[in-house]
């Protein structure tokens, strides 16, 4: 509580202008971002105005907003007509002077002071004792002033203080609360835009994909007739392929509501399964000079997956592999069962992720800062897709020294 009773005027820097306080442009912003302006009457703050009332006697208290043109009343009770119904009084206050500092201005006998007998809306109300906490925002700026007034001159007690400052700092929690609010608001719309805009921007993408892809569809069936027979069956296989998953890419985005009735879980052999993902990632990994290892192990278990978007899984996480590893160095894919599971594994010896940074990259859109290639989608992806599947996905890195994803999927014991 502020103890300081503030009794004479001559401990207020009064040769300040309050118009010049008043007048700040910045303070005027912080008032207008309360969005209480112009705003009608409301409970939790009639009910501060009515508990001062009560608790001190005075026949008028307010609580009210200092404008640059005006005096807004968002609370009050006891003001004559028609103040009470127009909430907005212009003209120079005694609040105005309350801007000037953070402890509260009190008067006993405002005729007392010559400054202040002759403010005009206090002459117009009669006021002979005033008391005015300021209100002031977590910056610091005064928003206006919480009041009692008297009509006769009173000598304003320690308990009146003490209940016109409480008063005053609830009526103060509640504005900065509105405030946090309105930014809280503000910030979903933008976020909101923004996840649009993104949408769009994939719908787009999404769209000049058909494209190309029929490009690479034509050209498969043109390799297909001109390839030597014995080159051929790969390289359009690995062609086809692409294309396809391409293809399911494009339908995702494009009609993501037709999905879940469109993905089939096939049962699918693991090795068979890895072969397609280093023929789909070796042309990338070469030209990075990176070398692609599947470490071989015998019997392993078939997997029920979705085979599409398994391969978008691996493409993601090799395809970072291989983005963050050192020319000449190697990636290694190896798949190892588990109690009713598989587990995969992509391991690099990269430039690993910071421990700081591990808990946030399966969020969408995230990024480190260090390196804004991408648009921080493929590991949200993978895990979306690990988890459709039943399965959980995850990391250990070292910074510095490589990091090693895996993910799991429900698998069927080999038979
Ligand atoms: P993008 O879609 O842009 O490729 P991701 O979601 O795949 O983004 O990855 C998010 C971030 O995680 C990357 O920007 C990078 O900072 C980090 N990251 C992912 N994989 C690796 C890796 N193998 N080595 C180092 N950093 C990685």
């Amino acid at each position: 509580m502020r103890t300081c009773l503030n009794r004479s005027p001559s401990s207020r820097s009064f040769q300040d202008d309050p118009e010049v306080a008043r007048q700040d442009p910045q303070r005027l912003q912080a008032l207008h971002e309360t969005m209480l302006l112009d705003s009608p009457p409301e409970q939790s703050f009639d009910g501060l105005t009515q508990l001062a009332a009560k608790l001190t006697g005075a026949p008028i208290v307010f609580l009210v907003l200092v404008d640059s043109q005006r005096d807004f009343y968002k609370s009050q009770l006891g003001l004559p007509e028609p103040l009470a119904t127009t909430r907005q009084a212009e003209g120079r206050s005694l609040c105005h002077y309350s801007l000037l500092s953070h402890d509260p201005l009190v008067l006993d006998e405002v005729l007392d002071f010559e400054h202040l007998a002759d403010v005009p809306n206090a002459q117009h109300l009669g006021v002979r004792a005033y008391f005015g906490v300021p209100l002031r925002d977590e910056h610091d700026f005064a928003l206006g002033t919480f009041c009692a007034l008297d009509t006769q001159p009173r000598q304003w007690t320690a308990l009146d203080h003490e209940v016109m400052v409480e008063l005053a700092a609830s009526a103060q929690r509640e504005i900065s609360l509105r405030r946090a609010l309105h930014e809280a608001a503000q910030n979903l719309r933008s976020a909101q835009a923004e996840a649009q805009a993104r949408e769009q921007v994939l719908a787009a993408v999404a769209h000049d994909l058909r494209a190309p892809l029929t490009t690479i569809m034509l050209s498969t069936e043109l390799l297909a007739r001109e390839l030597p027979a014995e080159r051929r069956a790969q390289v359009v296989e690995r062609l086809q392929g692409t294309a396809q998953t391409m293809g399911r890419m494009v339908d995702e985005i494009l009609e993501p509501a037709k999905l879940p009735s469109a993905v089939v879980h096939a049962l699918t052999p693991t090795s068979r399964l890895l072969d397609e993902v280093v023929a789909l990632m070796q042309p990338i990994a070469q030209s990075n000079d990176v070398q692609l290892v599947l470490r071989s192990r015998p019997q392993l278990p078939s997997v029920k997956i979705e085979r599409h978007r398994l391969l978008r899984v691996f493409s993601n996480l090799v395809g970072n592999a291989i983005k963050f590893s050192p020319p000449g160095s190697s990636v290694f894919l190896d798949a190892v069962p588990g109690h009713n599971e598989l587990r995969f594994f992509v391991v690099d010896s990269g430039s690993g992720i910071a421990a700081v940074n591990q808990p946030h990259i399966f969020d969408r859109y995230w990024q480190a800062d260090e390196d804004r290639r991408g648009i921080g989608l493929g590991l949200a992806i993978a895990k979306e897709i690990v988890e459709a599947h039943g399965g959980r996905i995850g990391v250990s890195s070292v910074l510095g020294q490589g990091s090693s994803f895996y993910f799991t999927v429900p698998a069927t014991p080999a038979a």
